[in-house]
Formats: C-alpha cells, structure tokens, sequence
C-alpha cells in the first residue's frame, strides 16, 4: 500500500520524538462550550485524538470555559456526545474553569515579578492609547503602580469591591511592541456573573490568552494545535509561559476547514437555529456533528474524509463532494437494503394466480458481503413500481417499462407490459401485465434477456413510510464571501417532505442505528427524532449513479 506522507505537525512531532525533545506527547482539543460542535471542529477531534493514535501519549478534552456569559452546560454534555460519536476516547476531561485558582496564583506572580498591574482606564480608553501598526501606542497612568498596590488592587478585585469595567489587569510589555497583540494585554477582567460550573465564587475572569496557555502547561500539553487566527497570539502565549517559568507547551497552528454550500461558524449557526431557517442545532441540513448523526453520517467516513483532506497551512474551501463521496463509500459497504416506492404506479399481473397467499420471495440484504442475510419479500398479483419508471412513448434505448416492453423486477420476475388502463381525464392508473414464471432471479431458466431492472413492492403487503430528502442549506459556495448578508443565499427548497411512501415489510423493524439503502434511491436511515409511532427516513445522500441496480 502507498505510504502516506507526513503533515506537518506529524513531522514535527516525528523529530520532536526522535530528538529526544519528549517521549511521548499530550494534545488536546479544548471546546468553548457556547454551541454544538460543527464539521470544522470535527476535523481538529480528528487530527488531535490522531496523533496520539499514532504517537505515543494521550489527549483531553478541554472546555475552555473561561466566558460565564456566554457558556452553558446543555453544549458541555451536547459536545461530550458528539465527541464520544466520533469514536475516540479522551484521557482526562478537564475544565478551564479548574484552574481559576492556579490562575489566579499566576497573576499574582505576575505582579510579583513586575510583569502586570491594575489598570483604571475604561476598555474604550485602553483601544483608543494601543496606537497602530504604524503608531505606538502610549503608556497608561497607572501603569507604575507599586508592586505592593498592584496586589492590594488585585485582591480587591477578586473580592467583588468593585463594578464590572471599573478595573483590569494588563501584562506590562511594551506599549510600541510591533505586535499589538504584546502592548500590555488583558488578562483578567471584572464580570460579575453566574458561571456554569463555579456558580458566583468568581468575579473576575480570565481573557482567552491568560487562560488557554496556561491550561495547556498545567496539563504538560506537548503540543498545542490551534487555527491560524491564533498566529498573532503566539509570542503572547511564549511570553506568559516564559515569564512564569512553568512547562513548555507549544502552540502550533493550522487551516479552518470550510466546506462548500455551508457557514461553519457557531455565531452563523445560531442565526439559522435562532431565525428558524432550520428545525435546531441537529437539523438534517446543519453542518454539526449532532445534525451528521441525524442524518446518518457515519464517524467512520468522517474520520475516512479528515484523513483525505489532511491539513494545510492555508485557508482553503473542501467541496462537500468528498465528504459526500466518503459517506457512500463507507453506506456502500454496510448499508442493507430495501425497496421503497415513493410515487407508486399499481400493476396488475394478470397471468399470476389469484387467491394465494403472498408468494415470498428472498432478497440479499447487502451484495457486498459475501455472508449476507436475506429477507422476505412478498410477491402478489397488485404491485407497485415508480410511477416515472413507465414511459408510454418512450425514447430510442429505453430500458425501464413501456407498452409491449419487459423489465426484471429485483430479486423477483421478468414481467412484461401489456395493457395500460386510463382514467377518464386520460391519466392512468394501472398497467396490466404479464410476468414469466420460469424467470425467478436464482433460478431464472428463461433465457429472457432484459437491460432493466427495477424496484417494487407488494400493493397488498406493503407499511408507509415518511420520507425526508435534503439539499444543500445554501444555493452559492461560500456564502460567507457573497455581498450582503449570508442568508440572503439559503436554498429554500432545502427539504423536501414525501409524507407517505411504500415500503418492503421488513422496513417495520427499522432501527435508529442501522443504515439502508433504499434501492436506485439513496441511503437514508431512521430520524432520532420525530419516529414515534411512524417511520420517518432521512436521506444521508443521494447514489451516485443514479440507475444503479
Ligand atoms: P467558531 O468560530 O465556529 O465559533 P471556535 O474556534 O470559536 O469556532 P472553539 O470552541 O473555540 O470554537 O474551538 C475548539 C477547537 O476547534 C479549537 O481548537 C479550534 O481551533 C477548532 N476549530 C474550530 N473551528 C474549526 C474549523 N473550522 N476548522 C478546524 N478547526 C476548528
Ligand atoms: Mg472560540
Ligand atoms: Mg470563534
């Protein structure tokens, strides 16, 4: 087999280990817990989880919870699941919001150190002195405060003798540093709000780029993994670590990915939730985990895409193609399958006898696996076929059914149009055929040849189903880029509802977990949510060629 070449994070993990640097590595993928995981995210589970896979060493799970604003325990346990779904296992699940104290101390050392102090200015006043790229920008009047005020201030802070914005505490750098990232950042600020896990102990918080280094050294984080928004913010996170002296993680960064005909960031997605564009988080047609799963996605085409598409270094868009590509490859594989009408055309075989029973005729559950299970199909005088699978003028090369033409039905008999039966306005409403008895698939002795072959069921022995077939949520590539606002370029025909179809009887033990191939159809599996007391299918995607037999 072809040997796949390293990314650029194996590389440097490969000569990290090899050097001697570490003997094993820790990563972790550290979720802000203020939305449902998308596919964006899916693919840093992926390339985290992986690496310790394939090096040793292990990975947790974060939550950088740091925000109490924003953050909720409904998205704590929504990521656990769908994280659990992608079928890794993280070492240790740990919480930001567990440091506050060792942040804290951390501060304090800071100030200790000389490297911070509490600042007055408002969060206005503090944007309008950090100067610009070409400006520097100007030292704060209380930027000199004695060591000993600082910590008296800091404390005070902590105790809640103050309002929210009164005061903040910055890390003295260097107000003209050319990063302006590095001109005396933000570290904590006063909010006084309910957190989700420490309740009201806290009310002062830690920005993002005091919390999320820090955190990754308290776990001995080998090797951080970001995206690249993040660049910037390296030298800030070298400086904390460096300044404090505590373990050396290392922040590594990579490409977003996006995919096309979709928006991959939670603060769109919650428009869509929020707006009603779709029916929650877990819609069919959202680019979420939870949404995935619903549709019937399985975790191991995802994990197959993120192993195609692999990571860069440079933003780029992935056509949801090959994510569509690597689900029916996998459905392909493991998928049973069915036969389901969706528009049904009756058809009477005349020649059949009358009266019996259901003749019961067997079906292969799924011609990729040698060892594959059968099931019953009933086989009666009245069946149904799809209606624009008939043609009654057909064109040169047709090869489904038309007056005085044959077609096998799966898995059962050649039969052969001899009749169609019309209706007064002209529309008809059955065809009468005939059916060659000595033509069984498996013991077929007729020497017909026919070139088409179509999907059936009983008119008489069928159950109804409901049947959702999805499009792309979006009608451009990348809405994200297009003027005005993204949701200008929703696909209102995103969804289409078949509110009954009729389906082979061995659809009625349907189950939540198993996948089906709907013959010449598509792959569809049962919807988590609304099959109570009804079958409701979703489609995960369409075949690729579509006559498929
Ligand atoms: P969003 O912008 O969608 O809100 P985020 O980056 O704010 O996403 P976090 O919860 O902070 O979301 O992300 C957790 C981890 O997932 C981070 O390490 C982040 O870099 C990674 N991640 C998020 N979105 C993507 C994406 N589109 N591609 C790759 N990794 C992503
Ligand atoms: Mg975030
Ligand atoms: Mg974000």
């Amino acid at each position: 087999s072809e040997e796949k070449s390293l990314n650029f994070i194996e590389e440097i993990i490969e000569k990290d280990l090899k050097e001697g640097k570490y003997k094993s590595i820790v990563t972790r993928f550290p979720p802000e817990p203020n939305g449902y995981l998308h596919i964006g995210h899916a693919t840093s589970i992926c390339l985290n989880f992986g690496l310790t896979q394939k090096y040793p060493g292990y990975t947790n799970l974060r939550f950088d919870d740091t925000n109490p604003t924003t953050e909720e325990t409904e998205y704590v346990d929504s990521i656990k699941e769908d994280v659990k779904w992608l079928g890794v296992e993280w070492k240790n699940e740990v919480y930001a919001s567990d440091y506050f104290e060792q942040l804290y101390e951390y501060a304090v050392t800071l100030i200790k150190k000389g490297y911070a102090y509490v600042d007055d200015l408002t969060s206005e006043q503090i944007a309008a002195t950090k100067g610009s790229h070409t400006e520097p920008g100007k030292n704060s009047p209380h930027r000199d405060r004695s060591i000993e005020e600082n910590l008296q201030l800091f404390a005070d802070m902590r105790a809640g003798k103050y309002k929210d914005g009164d005061k903040v505490l910055r890390a003295k750098i260097d107000m003209a540093h050319p990063n302006l990232l590095m001109r005396d950042p933000l570290m904590y600020r006063i909010k006084h709000a309910h957190h989700h896990r420490t309740g009201d102990a806290w009310c002062i918080y830690p920005m993002y780029d005091f919390a999320h280094g820090q955190s990754d050294s308290i776990e001995n984080v080998t090797h951080s993994i970001c995206t690249l928004e993040f660049v910037p913010h390296r030298e800030l996170y070298d400086w904390f670590i460096d300044k404090l002296e505590i373990f050396p993680s290392h922040q590594y960064e990579f490409a977003r990915r996006n995919l096309t005909y979709t928006v991959m960031s939670k603060r769109k997605l919650k428009q869509l939730v929020e707006e009603k564009h779709v029916d929650g988080w877990d819609d069919p047609r959202m680019p979420t985990i939870s949404g995935m799963r619903r549709r019937g996605y399985t975790p191991e085409a995802f994990r197959d895409f993120c192993d195609r598409v692999g990571i860069a270094k440079r933003e780029n868009l992935i056509d949801v193609g090959l994510l569509e590509f690597c689900v029916r490859e996998h459905l392909n594989k493991i998928a049973l399958r069915r036969m389901v009408v969706f528009d049904p055309l009756k058809v009477v075989i005349t020649n059949y006898p009358e009266g019996n029973g259901p003749e019961l005729l067997q079906g292969e559950d799924n011609p990729e696996d040698p060892n594959s299970p059968t099931r019953e199909l009933p086989f009666t005088r009245e069946l149904f076929i799809e209606r624009d699978d008939f043609l009654e003028n057909p064109p040169k090369k047709y090869f489904r059914l038309f007056p005085g033409g044959m077609v096998r039905l799966k898995f059962a008999y050649i039969i052969k149009c001899e009749d169609v039966v019309k209706d007064a306005d002209g529309n008809i409403t059955e065809l009468h055929c005939t059916y060659i008895p000595e033509s069984r698939s498996g013991s077929d002795t007729s020497g017909i040849n026919v070139k088409g072959t179509l999907h059936w069921v009983s008119a008489t022995n069928n159950i109804t189903a409901e049947v959702r077939l999805y499009d792309r949520l979006f009608k451009v590539e990348d809405p994200s880029s297009e003027e005005g606002d993204f949701k200008d370029y929703i696909n209102e025909a995103s969804l289409e509802v078949l509110s009954t179809v009729y389906a082979e009887p061995a659809l009625k033990n349907a189950r939540i977990n198993e996948r089906y191939q709907f013959l010449r159809k598509g792959y569809f599996t049962l919807d988590n949510k609304d099959t109570y007391g009804r079958l409701v299918f979703n489609r995960t995607v369409g075949l690729k060629d579509a006559w498929a037999k």
